[in-house]
């Protein structure tokens, strides 16, 4: 099973857990249920709900993202504020129609922090289910969070985009998070907004190459 690969993301000292088995729910149904049941971390004291993923169940396509904010909180549904609009429009524009997109972590930090190493530990195996049940063709990472919580690499996150990766069966890409690009306005080449496309654009060629016909 995995193990967990979380703990050089943060500066607190904290064991290394093995993936928790209790946590592998094998239906959408008994993630819906265990999810909207957990207690696990403090998250759940300010959440008004806990916000689910969106998109095709078995898309080609799994997106992770980090964490809710405001409008996830209030919609249940995963990215779908500022940043998942512009997320959208990126996927669109790129023809990328297939796609499952969650995060890491699943209540809302308050004031919109990074998840704390235990939040993220939290959560783990609600997203390595969703992984299971989804059963993509490829995984997309959106910003340190999930990238670290899937590679668990100390290579520099820019470097890290810069090529494709694997976890477990999955191959893996890496870009930035769409609530930063939303503070880069430039779409020059080589701009953080560029570089996201790019990307986008070799997951898409990817994925059609995946259909061709062997
Ligand atoms: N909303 C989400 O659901 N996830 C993010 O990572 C950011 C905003």
């Amino acid at each position: 099973m995995a193990k967990f690969r979380l703990k050089s993301l943060f500066d607190q000292d904290s064991e290394s857990l093995e993936f928790n088995p209790n946590l592998s729910c094998r239906s959408w149904q008994e993630l819906t249920k265990h999810t909207n049941n957990c207690f696990a971390c403090g998250l759940h004291k300010s959440r008004t709900q806990v916000v689910s993923g969106r998109g095709q169940k078995g898309a080609d396509l799994l997106i992770i993202g980090e964490a809710p904010g405001q409008v996830e909180d209030e919609k249940g549904l995963a990215m779908v504020g500022d940043s998942g609009t512009l997320l959208n429009i990126m996927l669109d524009s790129v023809g990328l129609n297939s796609y499952y997109i969650t995060n890491v972590v699943r209540c809302r930090p308050p004031d919109n922090r990074n998840p704390t190493l235990a939040e993220c530990q939290s959560c783990w195996g609600f997203l390595q289910s969703e992984i299971a049940l989804v059963k993509p063709k490829t995984i997309l990472c959106l910003g340190k969070v999930a990238t670290k919580a899937i590679l668990d690499s100390s290579s520099k996150f820019e470097r890290l985009m810069r090529t494709r990766h694997q976890y477990f069966e999955y191959p893996v890409w890496v870009a930035y998070h769409p609530a930063y690009l939303l503070r880069q306005p430039q779409k020059h080449e080589h701009s953080p907004k560029w570089e996201t496309w790019q990307i986008l654009c070799q997951v898409k060629l990817y994925l059609n190459g995946c259909r061709q016909p062997r």
